[in-house]
């Protein structure tokens, strides 16, 4: 069931506090429109469901006088593409959001952005410069020495005009030449010492095909599409502080623009073991490090749906982390906190051993079937609960048993004693090995008065609870168990190549786990939590109608038994 009660909670920042300000000094007539701007160039990842979460809600929060646009930032075509449009929506709409009719491209933009550019030309705000990308750079000085002026700063404005007509017409070669704004080469703010606003770019884009072969600046779109479309609050990451001179240069000096939005900017996420940057997500994809934008490890939004966080636990966690404006680091613990307690409410329990070793019954009788009540969801009666066939043998988890057991060990060992939930207590009489030394299987016996949780008589009552699944009804079933991808905290931070910090461990994938038959049937998208082993969800790519995959979203906090598994 979706749950949209995270949607719109109260809550407090200094991004809201500053738009309730806004709002209620009639700033824009009280209007407040936000915009989610991506750029096509990749899927989504959980950071981008930050600024999501802020530039949606606050149109959810503000309603009915305000919305929040997608717009596409596509200013860039040789590295965007339809694929990565089509699965933005996706994401955002898989959030819970919408943007209804306010779906908007830069590109659509080209037009009057290029309008806008002969504008500032006009006003000696703008000029053609001719100079290398490497002579821009020295000409450009450093933090502590001022830049300086190019030889072709001083060019009349019809000289400009021309040039820049001749660049959109296609008569010069990429790199060639470049339009830069007029403003200041000694200025503090190297973002401020003539910024690039236009660039020539012979290459096909995904929108506009090759009408185009000069493609404005992201600094340059950014703010003048914010403006065209009646943004009020523009909010990004801190990156983009030093960017804002600019972002308000452009706004103050472009004429006839229906809004006069404002930029403010805030922390940007960032987890533990995880790299969150598109060039680098692309690279594990390009290189085949993971099997795609969709694997489970990735921190993509499709990845993470695809693991089975759900959209609630994704909104509750932006809403955790809050809004600052200091960087930070945020544990991928609460993250994985977050999806647990989620998960917890709404998957159905179920019976699945991982790494089977078989437990012969020798006094259960051979032919004998019984059926055993479990509930669903033990803390959800309405969930009801399901018959779990048992028979004379059954599979435990190999970590249940050790033929010596270490001190302290509760599960079943030689001459040890373990209760199966929901059935009885079982004795270990005999270890049977394989030629190899392996252990083929266990000689067990059980006491039938140790029924509904009595304990044995005569001997002390066993500590260990263990689960099972009959061995005549099991399905075999892959269940793919996902770890953590790189071993470091912080692979982003060191020196090093981020791909040498990548865990080799980060996928297990077990072929013939033995799942309780009623997980046969389980449904492609349905979470489970396989009863002292994880949160499990039924792949929805790779599933069949009665053939499931389950991907491991998250390990279990050890909660019913203490000498639950270990996570693995
Ligand atoms: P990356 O640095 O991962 O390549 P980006 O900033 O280039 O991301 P965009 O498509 O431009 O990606 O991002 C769209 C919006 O999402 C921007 O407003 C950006 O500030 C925001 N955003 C991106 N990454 C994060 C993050 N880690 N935390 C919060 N907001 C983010
Ligand atoms: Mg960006």
């Amino acid at each position: 069931m979706p749950d949209d009660s995270n949607l719109t909670p109260e809550r407090s920042d200094f991004i809201r506090d500053m738009i309730g300000q806004d709002v209620a000094e009639g700033r824009n007539d009280g209007w407040v429109i936000t915009r989610f701007p991506p750029e096509p160039n990749g899927y989504l990842h959980i950071g981008h469901a930050k600024s999501i979460c802020l530039n949606f809600g606050l149109s959810l929060e503000n309603a009915p006088k305000a919305r929040c646009h997608l717009r596409f930032d596509d200013t860039n075509p040789v590295k965007e593409d339809t694929e990565y449009v089509d699965s933005i929506m996706e994401d955002v709409r898989w959030l819970g959001f919408d943007w209804g009719q306010y779906l908007f491209y830069a590109s659509d933009y080209f037009e009057k952005l290029y309008a806008f550019a002969e504008q500032l030309i006009t006003k000696g705000l703008a000029y053609v410069d001719d100079l290398t990308s490497e002579q821009m750079r020295e000409f450009r000085g450093t933090l502590t020495e001022p830049g300086r002026d190019s030889p072709h700063r001083s060019r009349t404005v019809e000289e400009n005009l021309d040039l820049f007509r001749r660049m959109r017409a296609g008569e010069f070669s990429d790199g060639a030449r470049i339009l830069r704004a007029k403003i200041d080469m000694a200025h503090p703010n190297m973002n401020m010492r003539d910024p690039a606003l236009y660039r020539i770019l012979h290459a096909h884009h995904h929108r506009t095909g090759d009408a185009w072969c000069i493609y404005p600046m992201y600094d340059y779109a950014h703010p003048l599409s914010d403006a065209l479309e009646g943004i009020t609050h523009s909010l990004c990451t801190l990156e983009f502080e030093h960017h804002r001179p600019l972002y308000e240069w452009l706004i103050n000096h472009a004429e006839g623009l229906p809004s006069n939005p404002y930029q403010r900017e805030f922390a940007r996420l960032n987890l533990t073991y995880t790299v969150m940057s598109k060039r680098k997500l692309l690279f594990l994809v390009k290189e085949g490090h993971v099997s795609g934008w969709d694997d489970p490890r990735m921190p993509t939004l499709s990845g993470f749906r695809r693991r089975g966080y759900t959209p609630e636990s994704i909104r509750s966690f932006c809403l955790a982390v809050g809004l600052t404006k200091f960087k930070s680091l945020t544990d991928v613990a609460v993250l994985e906190h977050t999806i647990r307690e989620d998960l917890n409410k709404r998957a159905l329990r179920a019976y699945a051993v991982l790494r089977p070793i078989k437990v012969i019954i020798e006094n259960y009788p051979e032919d004998q079937v019984e059926y055993l009540e479990a509930p669903n969801s033990p803390d959800n009666p309405e969930a009801g609960i399901r018959q779990i066939p048992l028979c004379r043998e059954v599979y435990i988890e190999q970590e249940d048993f050790m033929e010596n057991p270490i001190a302290g060990f509760h599960r079943l060992f030689p001459g040890g004693e373990v209760r199966l939930k929901f059935a009885f207590c079982i004795i270990c009489k005999e270890v049977i090995k394989n030629a190899d030394g392996s252990i083929k299987e266990l000689i067990c016996t059980f006491d039938d008065t140790t029924r509904h949780g009595k304990k044995p008589e005569g001997r002390t009552k066993p500590k260990g609870i263990i689960h099972w699944v009959s061995a005549r009804h099991a399905i075999d079933a892959e269940v793919r168990l996902y770890d953590r991808l790189f071993r470091s905290e912080e692979p982003d931070a060191g020196e090093s190549d981020f791909l040498e910090d990548i865990n080799p461990d980060s996928l297990t994938v077990i072929q013939n786990a033995k799942l309780e038959p009623s997980l046969k049937e389980a449904t492609a998208g349905s979470h489970y939590q396989f009863e002292r082993v994880g949160y499990f969800y039924v792949d929805p790519k790779d599933s069949q109608a009665g053939q499931p995959f389950f991907n491991r979203t998250v390990g279990l906090k050890d909660s019913w038994a203490k000498e639950g598994l270990k996570k693995s």
